[in-house]
C-alpha cells in the first residue's frame, strides 16, 4: 500500500550574506563514481549541480574564502559496502574528484571513511585554525554525506547553510526530508547558490 506524504514548505531564504573570512565552502564528495557515467553510485541529478558548483568554487576563491572537498574513500572489504555497492576505492578513477571541480593548491582536500565529514579527519581542528563559523555545503549525496555533515558542524555550533541547487539525491523525498530537517532541527539556512553573497565585514579605524 502506498501512502501519499504532503511536502512541508521548507523555508527558502533569498539572500545569504557571509563574510568569506569566516567561511568556507565544503564541497562533498563529487567523486566520479557518483557523478559520472558508469560510477559505480552514480547519482543521476549530481551532473546537473556541477556547474553550479563550479561557480561556488569560482565566487569562493575570489574572494579568499577557505575550500575544502572532502573525497569518499574506501578499501576493499570496507563494511560500508554491505549498505552500498563498492565504490570510491582509494586510488581508483571512481574515487578521483571531478575534473570540471579540480581542487586547486591552497584548497584542502580531506578523506574520509563515513558520511559525515568530521568523522576520522582533521576537519573541525582546521576550521578552528581558520577561525571559521559557517559552513555552505553543497555536492552529494544531499541526505547521505552532505547531510551527516551538516548536522555533525551544526551539533558543533557552526552555522550551516545548503544551497539547494548545488546538492542532488537519489530521491526526491530524501532530498526534501534532508532540507526539511536542515531547516528545522538544525537551524541551518537553505538558499540558492546564486542567492550566497560573499561580503567582507566591513572594518573601521580611527
Ligand atoms: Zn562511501
Amino acid at each position: 500500500m502506498s501512502q501519499q506524504l504532503a511536502v512541508p514548505e521548507i523555508p527558502l531564504t533569498a539572500r545569504v550574506a557571509l563574510d568569506p573570512a569566516s567561511t568556507a565552502l565544503v564541497v562533498v564528495d563529487m567523486q566520479h563514481d557518483f557523478v559520472s557515467d558508469g560510477g559505480s553510485l552514480q547519482v543521476p541529478d549530481a551532473a546537473a549541480t556541477v556547474p553550479v558548483i563550479a561557480g561556488l568554487l569560482r565566487n569562493f576563491r575570489a574572494a579568499g574564502a577557505r575550500i575544502v572537498f572532502t573525497q569518499d574513500t574506501h578499501r576493499d572489504g570496507d563494511p560500508e559496502f554491505a549498505i552500498w555497492p563498492a565504490h570510491a576505492l582509494e586510488g581508483s578513477h571512481g574515487w578521483e574528484i571531478v575534473d570540471a571541480l579540480h581542487p586547486l593548491p591552497g584548497d584542502t582536500v580531506l578523506r574520509k571513511p563515513r558520511y559525515d565529514a568530521f568523522y576520522g579527519t582533521p576537519l573541525d581542528h582546521l576550521l578552528r585554525v581558520w577561525r571559521v563559523r559557517t559552513l555552505v555545503i553543497c555536492g552529494t549525496v544531499a541526505n547521505i554525506c552532505v547531510h551527516y555533515t551538516a548536522a555533525s558542524a551544526a551539533l558543533r555550533w557552526y552555522d550551516v547553510v545548503i544551497p539547494r541547487d548545488a546538492v542532488s539525491a537519489l530521491d526526491p523525498f530524501d532530498l526534501a526530508a534532508s532540507l526539511r530537517q536542515t531547516t528545522s532541527l538544525l537551524a541551518g539556512r537553505v538558499t540558492t547558490a546564486a542567492g550566497i553573497a560573499l561580503t567582507p565585514r566591513v572594518t573601521t579605524s580611527a
